[in-house]
């Protein structure tokens, strides 16, 4: 199937010298949950704000290969201009603007050019948003800063959705929050998914909790994907259950890496 998203052997530098991915190279299809997965610092979030458009804040740049989108090159393209082709991203940090009531917020995120433009899209409504986050009709009033965990990346959910997204870019969905809200929370994923048609790449360190809706996933460490392959293959793969997973007798070692190099020394002796 032709990839929605293609991301070909990309690199990116810090400040002009520190490569922080280099030769990352993944697919995203219409419709499917991909995820990429890693510890932290291996590059995810550098990863999806490549794909965004949000590197320049940071003093970032891509110095190689390219960013397809729905067959033509945005490598390098703003931000807002990759939202209204499509290309949404829900941040790690700083999701909603916490002295902002929850319906202030739902209205600042979204610029007239998004809803005005792109009209190849339907608009999403307040009414369908609500109807996935029913928590946030309730709370319509109330200022973000008091949203528990769990209500906040509804919010920044919820805010991505009325962008019209093809694909959501979704950081680290899981950080902080008990098992049940996380479960909760890519239960929606999913349901936004099937109900939408949505593709979303989703950056996790909780694999579990990614794999159990992705139907493909990416490892990636120190900048590098080194293993790729469909949901059920990774959560089945022994080397990937024990690093990322935490199951197996040697669980806990310092990445797959380096069990792979474990194994390769033991083979030798
Ligand atoms: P985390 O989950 O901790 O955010 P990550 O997998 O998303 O980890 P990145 O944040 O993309 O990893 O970091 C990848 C590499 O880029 C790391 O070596 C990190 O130190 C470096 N890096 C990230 N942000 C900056 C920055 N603003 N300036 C310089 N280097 C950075």
């Amino acid at each position: 199937m032709t990839p929605l998203l293609e991301l070909e052997n990309l690199e990116v530098v810090y400040h002009h010298v520190a490569t922080a991915i280099q030769g990352v190279s993944l697919r995203v299809p219409p419709g499917a949950i991909v995820a990429l997965l890693g510890t932290n610092g291996a590059g995810k979030t550098t990863t999806l704000r490549a794909i965004s458009g949000f590197l320049g804040a940071d003093d970032a740049q891509i110095v190689g290969g390219r960013v397809v989108f729905q067959g033509a090159t945005v490598t390098g393209r703003p931000p807002h201009e990759l939202a209204r082709r499509g290309l949404v991203l829900v941040p790690e940090r700083d999701k909603v603007f916490e002295t902002l009531t929850v319906q202030e917020n739902l209205r600042a995120l979204v610029p007239g050019s998004l809803t005005d433009r792109g009209a190849t899209r339907p608009p999403v409504t307040l009414e369908q948003v609500f109807h996935y986050f029913p928590v946030l009709a309730g709370r319509c009033r109330q200022l973000a800063g008091y949203l528990s965990g769990g209500e906040r990346q509804m919010l920044a959910l919820a805010t991505a959705l009325l962008c019209r997204p093809r694909v959501l870019l979704v950081d680290e969905l899981s950080l902080g929050l008990a098992p049940l809200v996380v479960e909760r929370l890519m239960t929606l994923v999913a349901r936004l998914r099937d109900e939408l048609g949505l593709a979303v790449l989703l950056v996790e360190q909780n694999a579990g909790a990614a794999l159990a809706v992705a139907s493909y996933g990416y490892i990636m460490e120190h900048g590098r994907i080194v293993y790729d392959g469909p949901a059920e293959r990774l959560l089945a793969h022994g080397d990937v259950r024990e690093f990322y997973l935490g199951v197996g007798h040697r669980a806990g070692r310092k990445s797959y890496t380096e069990v792979k190099q474990y194994q390769r020394r033991r083979r030798w002796f």
